[in-house]
């Protein structure tokens, strides 16, 4: 007789145990830990799903106390017991609960109901559309009106909007759909995406300093060392071959490797790399499969199919059994993150899943996360460095500072300045391209009013609306769409106007600017057409294009060989983020654009356009000195006890009831205030004994306060920030709040989640 120990999968804090079950007979084998169980739960023996965390031969409990397991679910893929074990600590490390953690690990999901995401569009040109429009009457074919004249002014929609916000049913869309005006788009998603076979590429020649990186990890590897490295090298200093270098060396030790690569830049062009070298020993993660293709693609991965995973985040958690490499490239992207609880970091779930199983971590970045390369300082990483691009004639791109203000003095009001003019239309005589990077999306950016300054406000959110294209206002927070109105709501002016300047009106002035070019706009509202992204992509890459203008996106891991001007058009924007890290982030986007120009033989060059032209991130992402950068951004990140230096948890607590989000706070805020009191009178706790210098000062503790985004579709939110230099302070700080707040505070409907630094 055996037992198993399980988490069931039932929201709520007090739920947030292990319950032991009997394994019947007939189900033994069966029942291995991280399966997916039936069991019967509570007093009326309910049947509810549930997860096998343990397996026993004993128990503290007599048989007849215990219920029996009813079945095992046939589509749960079994994952290892060291991904359970993951989930434990992500949940003591990150703090949430260990429901969440596991859903995080496993590889299904508690509804397998496909997300397919539909839309509606006309099946017929505008003008014939108008038409029969024209002869729907207007009372009887209501509905069809209004999708009508919905989609002649927004080209297409989401089924859900159709349905929901446009109320109109699913009897008059298919009507429309069999009289062949509209129809209904499903986002096709692939399975196997190519159909290639592997050895296609010849491999390059490594470059000594390439050669030396991967030689430093797989030397290590073979005498039992598994650390983590920093591969640290401009873009197109060869990271790549050096990545594909070190898997090949995996595979022929036969263990398995994981490359995260974030999910905006996993591009044709980058999978296809893999591919060509790999072939079908790749299988590749993307958030347009569906759940059921992903799911595919771990139960592939666990029997042994694939051995290569590439992915973005979510790919951390395929089921492999002989893991030995986790790679992350462009390690400092912010999307290696999680929002959701537990709100963990890929960089540390990979090196908690490389120390358990014996594998190496490999982060790779042009310019690396300050976190990172603060580690290889004092030792906890290995730096590995590429001096060079990898191509001989391929040069660095030489930059120019524009300063704004003076572009004003000279009388320019034009967005792009005399400089970047210049620039732009030597380009267009010489048929090379050029690339526009703003940092916004949409036409312009809020609307207010001129005459009592109120901005437009969303009613859910602390933020204001968006302008877009055909006069509707946006919430960028919780989605929210209403139409521009003509008047001021608050006093009733008609000045109201957009300011900033986003995408689309760039392009509307630079087509003024410069007739003859031909542009494309890439931004969030050209690519969520399907394969936009891509499409837009490979039309520039093939020379349709002379001019390509977009938002960050464009700026990520593409490869435009005839790409020689790249100009920043508002290189501050992102400056002002009220965020610790804004320079870091400024500094990231700025190296990242300029690395876009001249990656092939033809010389680059950058223009970039500032308010801020002697801010040190600028004038540092302009020389393309990291080292710079880090010289100058470290010491105020120790000076104001930031991170990577002190470690920073911060809680975010809310609820509808904005009372009780503040009582909560306020509970959390005293239990750290008592906690740093017994630190100030007794000294350092004693599993924190050894700590000695700032490390051994007393945690600090800033707020509660408002959140920066106060209220989210109507959720108010309150914050409280607390950082010590040792990261388990924080970790033991938050098991304390943990046992504070639980399920009393999930009744009154308040949740508290932790976010805490790497
Ligand atoms: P990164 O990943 O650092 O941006 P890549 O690996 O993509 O750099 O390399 C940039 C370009 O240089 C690619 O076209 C690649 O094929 C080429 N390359 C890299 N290493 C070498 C090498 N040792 N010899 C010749 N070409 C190389
Ligand atoms: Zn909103
Ligand atoms: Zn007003």
């Amino acid at each position: 007789m055996r037992y198993a120990g399980v988490v069931v999968d039932i929201s709520g804090g007090k739920l947030d145990r292990v319950f032991t079950y009997r394994i019947p007979e007939h189900l033994q084998g069966q029942v291995t830990v991280g399966a997916q169980v039936k069991v019967p739960f509570g007093k009326g023996d309910r049947l509810v799903t549930a997860f096998v965390i343990e397996i026993t031969e004993k128990s503290t409990y007599s048989d007849d106390e215990l219920k029996e397991i009813r079945e095992v679910s046939p589509r749960g893929v079994a994952v290892e017991s060291h991904l359970i074990e993951l989930a434990w600590w992500m949940k003591e490390e990150y703090g949430s609960s260990m429901l969440q953690a596991l859903k995080t690990v496993l590889p299904v999901k508690k509804t397998v109901a496909p997300v397919r995401r539909r839309r509606i569009c006309l099946q017929v040109p505008e003008e014939e559309a108008r038409h029969f429009a024209a002869g729907l009457h207007p009372g009887r074919n209501a509905a069809q009106l209004r999708l009508l004249e919905a989609l002649l002014a927004d080209g297409y929609l989401p089924y859900e909007t159709v349905t929901g916000r446009l109320h109109v049913g699913v009897s008059t869309i298919r009507s429309l759909g069999d009289k062949g005006v509209i129809r209904v788009e499903e986002e096709t998603s692939y399975r196997n995406p190519v159909q290639i076979k592997g050895g296609e590429a010849g491999t390059v020649q490594l470059n000594d300093e390439q050669r030396r990186a991967a030689e430093t990890v797989c030397g290590d590897d073979r005498r039992g060392v598994h650390g983590i490295y920093l591969l640290y090298g401009v873009t197109g200093s060869g990271k790549t071959e050096v990545y594909m270098e070190l898997i090949d060396y995996m595979l022929r030790t036969h263990r398995q490797v994981i490359v995260l690569i974030p999910e905006i830049a996993l591009t044709y062009q980058t999978v296809m790399r893999f591919y060509r070298r790999f072939g079908d020993k790749v299988s590749i993660l993307h958030s347009r499969m569906s759940e059921g293709e992903r799911y595919d693609q771990f139960v592939r991965a666990k029997k042994g199919e694939i051995q290569i995973m590439v992915g973005p985040r979510s790919a951390l958690f395929t089921p492999f059994t002989h893991l030995g490499l986790i790679i992350i490239d462009e390690e400092q992207e912010a999307s290696y993150k999680s929002e959701l609880s537990p709100r963990y970091h890929a960089v540390g779930v990979a090196q908690k899943r490389a120390s358990m199983t014996g594998a190496s971590v490999v982060l790779g970045s042009a310019t690396p996360s300050l976190d990172s390369f603060y580690r290889c300082q004092d030792g906890r990483y290995k730096l590995l460095k590429l001096s060079r691009r990898a191509v001989k004639e391929a040069r660095l791109p030489s930059v120019e500072i524009v300063d704004l203000k003076e572009e004003l003095v000279k009388g320019n009001k034009s967005i792009i300045s005399l400089r970047l003019g210049e620039l732009l239309d030597q380009r267009l005589k010489k048929g090379e391209q050029s690339i526009l990077f703003l940092n916004r999306r949409g036409f312009s950016g809020f609307v207010s009013c001129r005459s009592c300054g109120e901005a437009l406000k969303c009613p859910h959110c602390d933020v204001s609306l968006t302008l877009h294209r055909g006069g509707r206002l946006v919430c960028h927070y919780c989605g929210y769409e209403t139409k521009l109105p003509r008047t001021c709501p608050s006093c009733g002016s008609r000045y109201i106007a957009g300011f900033g300047i986003g995408t689309q009106k760039v392009e509307a002035m630079v087509a003024e600017q410069f007739p003859n070019a031909r542009i494309l706009r890439m931004d969030a509202d050209t690519t969520a057409r399907k394969g936009g992204h891509e499409a837009i992509l490979s039309a520039f890459a093939d020379g349709k294009a002379d001019i390509l203008i977009g938002t960050q996106m464009i700026v990520k891991g593409h490869d435009f060989p005839r790409v020689t001007l790249v100009g920043v058009l508002a290189a501050d924007l992102s400056l002002h983020s009220p965020s610790y890290d804004a320079a870091e982030r400024t500094f990231q986007l700025l190296t990242q654009a300029a690395g876009r120009a001249g990656r092939d033989v033809l010389p680059g060059q950058v223009v970039i356009q500032t308010y801020s032209p002697e801010h040190y991130s600028i004038r540092m992402a302009a020389a393309q000195d990291y080292d710079g950068f880090y010289a100058e951004e470290l010491p105020y990140r120790q000076m104001l006890h930031y991170p990577p230096v002190y470690a920073m948890m911060t809680l975010l607590i809310s609820s509808r009831d904005e009372q009780a989000a503040e009582r909560a706070a306020r509970a959390c805020g005293n239990l750290v205030e008592r906690y740093i009191d017994r630190w100030k009178t007794d000294g350092a706790p004693l599993s924190f004994r050894e700590n000695t210098g700032a490390a051994a000062r007393e945690p600090e503790l800033i707020g509660p306060c408002d959140a920066p985004v106060s209220r989210i579709n109507d959720i108010y939110r309150k914050t409280l920030y607390i950082r010590h230099v040792d990261r388990r302070v924080l970790v033991t700080i938050k098991d304390g709040l943990e046992s504070l707040t639980g399920w009393r505070e999930e009744k009154a409907g308040v949740s508290v989640q932790y976010d805490i630094s790497r």
